[in-house]
């Protein structure tokens, strides 16, 4: 599996043992520019799944920003849903599942707080 910095693909692996039993089969995990993300909307986009080359992006902002590891390991929880539940938008069904990870509010606080 690809990748462009080894502790992304660490947490991609512990997050994909914990929670999906290791079913979740990328290419690649990848620190990438804001630009390169899929974003038809006016917010910030942290990070996303691409389906067609099954691999995980997240936004490089968030290394500038120091988020904490249980903030990334967050939104790999979330891109994994989507390899899973497909590129729907979040559905109830979808948010239920979200509220599986262990530090959901805490993350979602954390990202809700930034400038
Ligand atoms: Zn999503």
């Amino acid at each position: 599996m690809r990748t462009n910095d080894d502790l992304l693909l660490k947490l991609f692996n512990s997050v994909n043992n914990y929670y999906f039993d290791n079913l979740v089969v990328l290419r690649g995990i990848f620190w990438t520019s804001d630009k390169k993300l899929f974003n038809d909307h006016n917010y910030k986009v942290w990070a996303d799944y691409c389906f067609c080359y099954k691999g995980i992006r997240i936004n490089q902002d968030l290394k500038k920003d120091k988020a904490p590891q249980y903030v990334i390991k967050y939104l790999i929880y979330h891109e994994c849903l989507h390899y899973f539940l497909g590129y729907v938008n979040h559905t109830v069904l979808f948010k239920i599942e979200e509220e599986y990870f262990k530090h959901y509010k805490k993350a979602n606080n954390w990202l809700k707080n930034l400038p």
